[in-house]
């Protein structure tokens, strides 16, 4: 049995004990990353080999309209193919061919794995070689894993933009210093930074993934990368084995988050702090204000994160730092120390943090806690607030807009909510 770690006296977690969970898991699998990357990359198209069950999860996770044309699908892998009785491998080349008839938009094409893919070991990494070498120049195929087996959801995108590392470009050899941010940002968003980074005088910045295949960033020593999410653990390796050179820095939630994150990001890039500091008063006094209002509706408010989105660090970070929330648990379903240094330095000292899961000892230590809130998977969520314990789904966190000034305050409304609507059910 593993022991509750003790509170710790002071100076942030950076050298805070962990408590390392290696039991059962309540998370969502690597597919659902196919719903936010499906409407960034406009021209590509994302073709799940897997089961019914994961066609029906991307079809409610998605919430597809019947009439639209979508950018995602599921070629099915039936008794045949499981049997043996079919070559699964000409059976996809037919189900592309197909595809890729019918659609002349789509520039470049996923083929995402499964569970039932890799059960029974279906190599897409050979058949999107294969594929690409059949329908080059038009479209170019490229693989990677969205298995529900030992992954969290959100690491369906990780292996995607870490897929695409390899065919980025090679910046040019005389090239000055650039910017990749990466990680997937709803377009607005995107266009709020781009903004930002060119008021502050960094005009050469690209994002990865950019919206359509043709305009992916070049990657190169000259490269400085900030991540926008905090999940992009593979993704930053396969970068730097380009020459990336990783920018330490919070991610941006709230005002301070994303101020920390534009300012180490001008850093790098030699940028005169005077400039930044013009360049950001404005939007970062206005998210100021009104994280205000919030935060009058949830200090004090004590805060228990359940691991899935790996997101939970920044998050717990922004909530007890500009809302004056206390998180008591913060569980992460992986803790990658290169990636989180600038946040753990940043939680309050005596916050217990965890990695993995052991789904019923930390069920047990949060009804000990009794949190005000807790933010956990959809599958948890349910059991939790017929307990009468409030809860708020992780997932709607990455669903939603919730980076950078102008979404500061409806990322603090995530969590004050669903406090509001329990209030309110009790009166
Ligand atoms: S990939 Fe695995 S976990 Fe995800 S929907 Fe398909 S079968 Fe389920």
């Amino acid at each position: 049995m593993t022991a509750v770690i003790p509170i710790v006296a002071d100076g942030g977690c950076a050298d805070a004990p962990v408590l390392h969970q290696r039991g059962q898991r309540e998370v969502f699998c690597g597919l659902t990353g196919i719903v936010w990357l499906h409407r960034k990359v406009q021209d590509a198209f994302f073709l799940v080999v897997g089961s019914r069950t994961c066609a029906h999860l991307l079809q409610s996770a998605a919430g597809v309209m019947i009439f639209a044309e979508p950018r995602f699908g599921t070629a099915i892998i039936d008794e045949r193919d499981l049997a043996g009785l079919a070559d699964a491998q000409d059976e996809l080349d037919r189900v592309v061919a197909r595809l890729l008839e019918r659609r002349p938009d789509i520039r470049l094409l996923f083929l995402v794995g499964s569970c039932p893919s890799e059960v029974i070991k279906l190599d897409l990494s050979r058949a999107a070689e294969r594929l690409s070498m059949q329908h080059q120049p038009r479209v170019r195929v490229l693989s990677y894993s969205g298995s529900g087996i030992e992954t969290t959801f959100t690491q369906g995108e990780d292996a995607c933009l870490a897929a695409l590392v390899p065919q980025l470009p090679a910046e040019a050899a005389t090239a000055a210093p650039s910017l990749m941010v990466a990680g997937t940002l709803p377009d607005i968003v995107e266009d709020q930074f781009a903004r930002l980074f060119a008021t502050m005088g960094i005009a050469d910045v690209r994002f990865l993934p950019a919206r359509r295949s043709g305009g992916m960033p070049a990657v190169g020593p000259k490269t400085r990368l900030l991540l926008a999410q905090p999940f992009l653990a593979d993704t930053t390796k396969a970068l730097q084995s380009r020459g990336a050179q990783l920018i330490a820095a919070p991610y941006p939630f709230g005002a301070e988050g994303t101020t920390r994150w534009l300012q180490a990001a001008a850093q790098a890039l030699g940028v005169d702090p005077a400039r930044v500091r013009a360049a950001i008063e404005a939007p970062r006094e206005r998210a100021v204000q009104a994280l205000a209002r919030q935060r009058a509706l949830l200090q004090g408010r004590r805060l228990f994160f359940f691991p899935d989105s790996q997101l939970e660090l920044p998050l717990a970070r922004f909530c007890a730092r500009e809302l004056g929330m206390v998180p008591v648990e913060v569980g992460t379903p992986y803790l990658h120390r290169h990636l989180m240094s600038e946040e753990l330095a940043l939680l309050p000292a005596g916050t217990r943090i965890s990695e993995g899961q052991d789904v019923e000892r930390q069920l047990d230590r949060c009804r000990a806690d009794a949190p005000d809130l807790v933010v956990c998977g959809l599958g948890l969520a349910n059991p939790l607030e017929a307990e009468g314990i409030t809860t708020k789904w992780s997932i709607e966190l990455v669903f939603s807009p919730i980076h950078g000034y102008e979404q500061a305050a409806d990322l603090a409304a995530l969590f004050a909510r669903p406090l509001d609507r329990r209030t309110r059910l009790a009166a």
